[in-house]
């Protein structure tokens, strides 16, 4: 199977990588949250395992988010604490199963085993926003069924900001998960804004309905409706 792990302690999500590739499984690791919703929206997994104390926004979450876009992607949550308040908010979340640390290899596999058994359901779905459909796998992205001639950049940006709609992403948040080098956000470095200005060209000119906004000193928002 192909698995995703959410974890930030490294040892630990070391020693999984470890033991279930000796089970033949096929293993990608995700420190943040963050990106492990980006890597499910955008690889094809038959189950994730989420730790719930991650930096940033916590397993929880990620996983009501993922819910909420329709990613059915199995998921063993796994926590540092057993009370029953975090056991119902990760199931009400839409986890398949849990697991309290620290546990046993063979306990895991076990649970691994049993999620594997209920099938895998594919997970990848178009993205929408208004008359913007985003084809993750093939990475086609059209408007009102034309097709926009992205560079591979432009296309993750845009997946980016899209998965995020609604919400503002600050450059910040454009260097660490798109661009991988935190160090871009700094008012030297323009190449985010730049890339932005493009993208936004290419979304939004032949188009009445504008898509993607500037929020002045804070970042950028894709939405349908601009106040
Ligand atoms: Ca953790």
């Amino acid at each position: 199977m192909r698995i995703l792990v959410v974890e930030d302690e490294q040892k630990l999500a070391q020693t999984l990588k470890d033991g279930l590739q000796a089970e033949q499984h096929t293993v990608t690791l995700a420190r943040t949250g963050e990106e492990g919703f980006y890597l499910v929206g955008t690889q094809s997994f038959d189950l994730m395992l989420l730790d719930v104390m991650l930096p940033g926004r916590s397993g929880i979450e990620i996983l009501g988010t993922m819910r909420q876009h329709g990613f059915k992607t199995p998921v063993l949550m796994l926590t540092a604490r057993d009370t029953v308040e975090d056991r119902v908010l990760g199931l009400d979340a839409g986890a398949d199963d849990y697991l309290v640390k620290p546990f046993a290899f063979p306990e895991l596999m076990a649970r691994v085993r049993a999620l594997s058994r209920r099938g895998t359901v594919n997970t990848t779905l178009p993205l929408r926003v208004a008359d913007l459909e985003m084809d993750v796998v093939g990475r086609l992205a059209k408007r009102s069924g034309r097709s926009l001639d992205l560079t591979p950049r432009e296309f993750d940006l845009l997946e980016y900001l899209v998965r995020h709609r609604g919400h503002v992403v600050s450059r910040e948040m454009l260097a660490r998960e798109v661009w991988k080098e935190p160090g871009r956000h700094t008012p030297l470095d323009n190449a985010i804004d730049v890339h932005v200005a493009r993208l936004r060209g290419k979304v939004d000119e032949n188009f009445e309905k504008k898509l993607v906004e500037t929020v002045r000193g804070v970042g950028f928002v894709v939405r349908e409706d601009h106040p």
